[in-house]
């Protein structure tokens, strides 16, 4: 059984879709228990799109998205 932290890590991987299968259905099941992982994947895929729309090199996309992540954690669910 998959954790908190390593949801956390395989985010990316899970976002783009660069993952296995086998690895994409723990990471599903933890999500439809854990609403604080299903919060961290909205997040993921909400940077994932501004910072393709908006990044121009990757250190201001590094620096965009922890400003947006920021703001996305403090906003109330
Ligand atoms: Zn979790």
């Amino acid at each position: 059984m998959l954790n908190c932290k390593e949801i956390e890590e395989e985010l990316t991987a899970l976002v783009d879709n660069e993952t296995t299968v086998f690895r994409k259905l723990l990471l599903k099941f933890h999500l439809f228990q854990c609403n604080s992982c299903r919060k961290l994947v909205d997040i993921e895929t909400k940077l994932k799109s501004l910072v393709h729309a908006k990044a121009t090199s990757s250190s201001a996309s590094e620096g965009l998205r922890k400003k947006i992540a920021e703001n996305l954690k403090n906003t109330p669910n």
